[in-house]
């Protein structure tokens, strides 16, 4: 199925501000929210593409490279949810916040019940780097510095002592709440949840279990990354409450583009200049790759302008490990002197003589023009 304009999926305009975005969002995401509508594929295929849209519209730095280049700007910037657990929409409002507007709209009454009331895990996370082409390339070892929540030394994580069953729902973490037909189960709002309060809270982390700590560690780029490209450290997100497993970190890589280097695929394209006497009369000339390694390149005599080589196994090293790698491909560029001394003037001359400058050429198709 063709992807949807962003814009047209949340059904605002492009000069639509963050407030009316937002507004357009939850209000598809109330309408088509998986646990409204259980086991149907097209509502479930409606709330992710909302979502997606959602994710790129309201980044400012992600709405600008949608705007400017359509979904190739914003190629894997867009979150892979899993939509059978809770979490996927606590991230999207940063942390509990989706339930609100269940509350908000509805009254207090959320939607479902039983198994997915209290998140199990603690927040994923996401740390985005830059990093430089050759990097990317070949793999770099590089060292980030963020705060996650970590469980509390004071308390070992319990949050306090003093554990007692939670007495508004009887240590189940839910309520039952009834309004006409219907019955609906909410989060318990004295435990949040836990089934269970805490009577001391632990004073060095106000009960919670975790503190706010900024912590250091050496993430692993693997050769061959493509911007865009997120890598998932698992453990390394926030530390849960009570002590459950910690959350994700998602990092995501921005690749800072070569000074002469592109890459497409796990290929690499540059450009070097030759003088028109190399073209014409053939030769050698001494090029460098991305890792700096001298190559040879021997030009055939008669080599026209925009005439590519390709120098095997210079390319991007195939992501999957393995040792294959691509190819880089060079472009010739034949430069015409722009200044000529006295005597090369006086050559060139010569040599326009001798070989009949030709006033009527025939005209050629632009696809005869060497492109390869
Ligand atoms: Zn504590
Ligand atoms: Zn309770």
């Amino acid at each position: 199925m063709a992807k949807r304009d962003y814009y047209e999926v949340l059904g605002v305009s492009k000069e639509a501000s963050q407030e009316e975005i937002k507004k357009a969002y939850r209000k598809l995401a109330v309408q088509y929210h998986p646990d409204k509508n259980p086991g149907n594929k097209a509502a479930e295929d409606k709330f992710k593409e909302a979502t997606e849209a959602y994710e790129i519209l309201c980044d400012a730095q992600k709405r600008q490279a949608y705007d400017q280049f359509g979904f190739a700007g914003v190629e894997g910037m867009a979150g892979q949810h899993d939509f059978s657990h809770f979490q996927g929409f606590e991230d999207i409002f940063g942390g509990g916040d989706f339930s609100n507007i269940f509350e908000n709209i509805f009254g207090g009454f959320g939607f479902g019940g039983g198994s997915r009331a209290r998140v199990r895990t603690g927040s994923n996370l996401r740390y985005d780097i830059e990093i430089p082409f050759k990097d990317a390339v070949f793999g770099a070892k590089v060292e980030i510095s963020y705060s996650r929540e970590e469980r509390c030394t004071a308390c070992k994580g319990s949050g306090g002592t003093g554990k007692k069953q939670c007495p508004t729902c009887g240590g189940h973490g839910q309520v039952r709440q009834s309004a006409g037909f219907f019955s609906m189960a909410t989060t318990c709002p004295s435990c949040q949840g836990e089934g269970s309060i805490i009577q001391n809270p632990c004073k060095e982390c106000g009960g919670a279990g975790t503190i706010k700590k900024r912590v250091k560690i050496a993430v692993t780029v693997p050769p061959g990354v493509e911007n865009g490209r997120k890598l998932v450290l698992s453990g390394q997100g926030d530390a849960g409450p009570g002590g459950v497993p910690s959350g994700d970190l998602y990092v995501v890589v921005r690749v800072r583009p070569h000074q002469y280097f592109e890459r497409h695929n796990y290929d690499l394209y540059c450009a070097a200049p030759v003088s028109i006497t190399q073209a014409a009369l053939g030769g050698e000339i001494n090029v460098k790759t991305l890792e700096e390694k001298t190559v040879k390149l021997k030009i055939p005599a008669g080599t026209s302008n925009g005439k590519t080589f390709r120098i095997r196994g210079e390319g991007v090293p195939a992501a999957s490990g393995g040792g294959s790698r691509g190819d880089l491909y060079i472009k010739l560029m034949v430069q015409i002197p722009s200044k000529l001394s006295k005597r090369g003037k006086e050559l060139l001359e010569e040599f326009s003589k001798t070989e009949g400058e030709n006033t009527s050429p025939a005209l050629m198709a632009l696809s005869n023009i060497a492109e390869n």
